[in-house]
């Protein structure tokens, strides 16, 4: 992506091993940013750490396993450790999904979603807001998606944590902005990923139909909005949830 310049900026991508956040990742590495990001396996961090070593020359590749919530923060002490500073630029990516209808849902697939998706967004937050504060300066952009705005059957426990995501984002922007941190949002639509892979002809035709632009979104839709939110160019926004899907919100 041409334009951004992140020179030796520091940015902590979470869930960078696959799809979206490995593009995010990427896209930062080019941009001359020193990225770290985590998977939550070691043969995935050290998949990140080789690839964006092959495009950048620098890189790192961290474990992060947000469903233990106790360690969550850790990771950012590892960057602030291996890095020499903390992030200053966050971009609360990873996310699973657990889906079935509400009925049937287990109370152990609420609380993944909502730990995973939500409760370490906040976490990870906290711990990068601190040191941002100090060098009044600083970038959080949280990965929500169009589900959190409009709902989808099947998905409530997703639901809830991605519109948590995006009333959490509004709130901590105002406590933060006058240290010049801004926080905001990415909502994804449909963008094809392993997460989307198991949609089948029937449901990707029901999304193509419903897409007005008619085309299936690209991680990289996604990491064009990232960057842009990241850069000087938007110094100006925060609170904002920016929607990249095609138009699928307004068909
Ligand atoms: P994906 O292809 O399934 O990749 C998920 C990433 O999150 C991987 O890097 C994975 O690491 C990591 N991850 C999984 N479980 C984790 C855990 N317990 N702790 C920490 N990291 C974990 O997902 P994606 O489609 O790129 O989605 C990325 C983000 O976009 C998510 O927040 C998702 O909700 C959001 N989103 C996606 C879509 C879409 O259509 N794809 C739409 C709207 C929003 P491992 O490789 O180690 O498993």
């Amino acid at each position: 992506m041409a334009g951004f310049d992140f020179t030796d900026k520091i940015v902590l991508v979470t869930g960078a091993s696959r799809g979206i956040g490995k593009v995010i990742a990427e896209e930062f590495a080019r941009a001359g940013a020193l990225v770290c990001g985590t998977a939550t396996s070691e043969n995935g961090a050290k998949s990140i750490e080789e690839n964006l070593h092959a495009i950048a020359g620098k890189g790192l590749g961290l474990v992060l396993n947000a469903l233990e919530l106790d360690s969550v923060a850790g990771v950012v002490a590892q960057v602030t450790e291996k890095c020499g500073a903390a992030p200053e630029i966050l971009v609360n990516n990873a996310g699973i999904t657990r889906d079935t209808l509400f009925m049937r849902m287990k109370d152990a697939d609420w609380d993944a979603v909502i730990a995973c998706n939500l409760t370490a967004v906040a976490r990870l937050s906290k711990a990068c807001v601190s040191p941002m504060m100090k060098k009044r300066t600083g970038r959080i952009i949280n990965i929500t998606s169009i589900v959190g705005e409009i709902g989808n059957a099947g998905q409530c426990n997703y639901a809830a944590a991605k519109a948590g995501i995006i009333g959490f984002s509004r709130s901590l922007a105002k406590e933060v902005g006058s240290r010049g941190i801004t926080v905001n949002c990415v909502a994804p639509g449909f963008i094809e990923t392993d997460m989307t892979k198991e949609l089948g002809e029937a449901g990707l035709k029901y999304w193509l139909d419903n897409i007005p632009l008619k085309r299936i979104g690209q991680a990289s839709d996604i990491a064009n909005a990232v960057l842009f939110l990241a850069s000087d160019s938007a110094s100006y926004i925060t609170g904002a949830t920016l929607d990249v899907n095609g138009g699928l919100r307004c068909a």
